[in-house]
């Protein structure tokens, strides 16, 4: 029999490609299943409108919601790492940095910028989780490190939104240094009496909650975050015990304390401009009235305030 009579077999599950719903156009939300248009999802800061479940987000994403359009400048860009260990474990680290500089786009797991934030002049560093699951090594470290150090030379608060699966184990001890440079950097800031504020989103573990993401003046995270140093299955096992319902989640955080407050990422920007406009003592920018113009608080006087639980608490 002629060949052109035959029907070649192919595999169900190859499609024609016109008939395939373009790659990435309806996402499934992972809490309450429904299934978004993802332009919507964009549109609604990656957060679900059905149920507020708060995707993952870029850095660059982070940063375009955060600063006031467009006119923002990126800081130390080019910094790699050299990969200073010839790290090997399933494949050579310098093999990973390759794929992660092409997957991404940036050349390590943060990107820092500074510009306006309601017009507030700030510095906001923004962690890539899809760079080596955010780790952080030598440059993350050092980026962290000049942000802090950008903010004390221009007294403009600091702003870093974690996400990462902590220390960067390609880099071994190294990684494990930056903890303590980037501690020290954002003692230099708390002396000088420049606001630093860390936002925690999922997930914020390892080394980046033993250092930096925990030294905040102000922690504020995202809705059902996890948050945490060892993962819940290394505690179980070596305290032996069960661990409690919703732990290492932010809610949880805030219960006992670890936290300052949960804040939905639509009400993010809003919060922060409230918030760093409190710690410099700035004014308001809200339409002066008169009575507004003759109240004038002192900073200590708004340190109390702030420090105090709102009447509908107590
Ligand atoms: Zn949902």
């Amino acid at each position: 029999m002629p060949a052109w009579f035959k029907k070649a077999r192919r595999p169900i599950a190859a499609q024609d490609k016109a008939s395939r719903v373009p790659e990435g156009l309806w996402v499934k939300c992972p809490s309450c299943g429904k299934a978004l248009y993802n332009k919507e999802l964009t549109a609604n800061l990656h957060v679900c409108p059905k149920c507020a479940h708060h995707f993952r987000m870029t850095a660059a994403d982070r940063l375009r919601m955060l600063f006031d359009g467009a006119d923002w400048t990126e800081h130390d860009v080019e910094l790699r790492s050299n990969d200073p260990l010839r790290f090997t474990d399933t494949k050579p680290y310098r093999a990973r940095l390759e794929a992660s500089i092409k997957a991404t786009g940036l050349n390590d797991a943060i990107i820092v910028g500074s510009g306006r934030l309601d017009d507030i002049p700030v510095v906001i560093g923004a962690m890539e989780y899809s760079f080596i699951g955010g780790s952080m090594g030598v440059v993350v470290g050092e980026k962290i490190a000049r942000a802090a150090e950008r903010a004390l030379q221009e007294r403009c608060p600091l702003i870093i939104v974690s996400c990462s699966g902590g220390a960067r184990m390609m880099e071994g001890a190294l990684s494990l240094m930056q903890m303590a440079k980037i501690a020290a950097a954002l003692g230099r800031l708390d002396r000088a009496g420049v606001p630093y504020v860390s936002i925690l989103t999922d997930p914020t573990t390892g080394g980046v909650t033993a250092s930096f993401a925990m030294l905040g003046d102000v922690h504020i995270a995202e809705p059902k975050a996890l948050i945490g140093f060892a993962g819940p299955r290394v505690i179980e096992q070596t305290i032996r015990q069960k661990l409690p319902e919703g732990f290492q989640r932010s809610e949880f955080l805030l219960a006992k304390g670890f936290i300052d407050a949960i804040v939905d990422r639509r009400e993010l920007k809003a919060t922060l401009a409230l918030l760093l406009r409190a710690m410099q003592g700035l004014p308001s920018p809200a339409p002066k009235t008169a009575a507004a113009e003759t109240e004038t608080e002192t900073e200590s006087e708004t340190t109390i305030r702030l420090a105090r639980p709102a009447p509908d608490q107590t």
